[in-house]
């Protein structure tokens, strides 16, 4: 029997980079994994890949700005499953490589509705399922952007901060229910964000955070890991 046999594991983000790692990762571990992001074809295509491996996934296309969308997806996971065990919110973006002054108000609505009110929008469709539950796992891939400055990247870097003050708040709220929410904070990691994968040899690979994810999922009870911060072995 697999470790994670049974559980329901929600990935936003899961078309590519870091969000696929993690989804065929967990797929392997035994959960049926549910594929969020907007991209049908991608999606798709990973769900074919988990299965033909053995594994179980559901696609959800669905655009992590409209909230009707999360509230039908939870709906959706409340009626068929009953159940949610894990929820990674990883989905992110980022228009980095101007100062803030020259920030459009869009890209800073996209940064922001992305990288924080959507995990603030999955957490409260989807944590009253733990918590019913009385147990479950939260994690929120934010970036070593969140612990240090990041010049041009401001609107980025405040997105960042705030997830992880959204993540150390809201463990406090849930862990007397039996759920561990916790942060990935990554440095650079080799996909197609930002500049792209260029030369990314150097770089985290997405299976690395994949085994990050693996670890917090099958933390012994007792123990809460709150944050694991990501850094290359080596710099460019
Ligand atoms: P990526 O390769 O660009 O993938 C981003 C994922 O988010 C895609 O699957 C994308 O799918 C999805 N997404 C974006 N906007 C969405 C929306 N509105 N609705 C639904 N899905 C949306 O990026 P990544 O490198 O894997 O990054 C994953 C996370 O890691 C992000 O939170 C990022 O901030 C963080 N991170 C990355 C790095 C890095 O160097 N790569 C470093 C630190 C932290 P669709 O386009 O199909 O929607």
């Amino acid at each position: 029997m697999a470790e994670l046999d049974g559980q329901i594991a929600v990935v936003t983000g899961a078309a590519r980079g870091i969000g696929k790692s993690v989804s065929k990762r967990l797929a392997a571990m035994g959960a049926l994994v549910l594929l969020v992001a907007r991209d049908v074809s991608r999606l798709n295509a990973l769900k074919g890949e988990i299965e033909v491996s053995g594994g179980q996934a559901e696609s959800h296309p669905l655009d992590l700005l409209d909230g009707s969308a999360i509230t039908s997806l939870a709906d959706g996971i409340r009626q068929r499953h009953g159940r949610c065990d894990i929820l990674v919110n990883n989905a992110g973006v980022g228009f980095i490589g101007k100062p803030l002054h020259e920030t459009t108000p869009d890209n800073w609505d996209v940064m922001l509705g992305t990288n924080l009110r959507a995990p603030y929008l999955m957490i409260r469709a989807l944590a009253p399922l733990m918590i019913a539950a009385g147990r479950g796992h939260i994690i929120n891939i934010s970036s070593l952007a969140g612990h240090n400055p990041l010049k041009n990247g401001a609107g980025y870097a405040a997105s960042k901060w705030g997830l992880n003050g959204l993540t150390y708040s809201v463990a406090e709220e849930l862990r007397d229910y039996g759920i561990r929410v916790s942060a990935v904070a990554p440095g650079s990691v080799n996909t197609d964000f930002g500049q792209g994968a260029k030369d990314g040899n150097w770089k985290i690979q997405p299976a690395d955070i994949a085994n990050i994810i693996a670890m917090l999922v099958t933390q012994s009870p007792q123990s809460f890991v709150s944050e694991v911060l990501v850094r290359p072995a080596r710099k460019p």
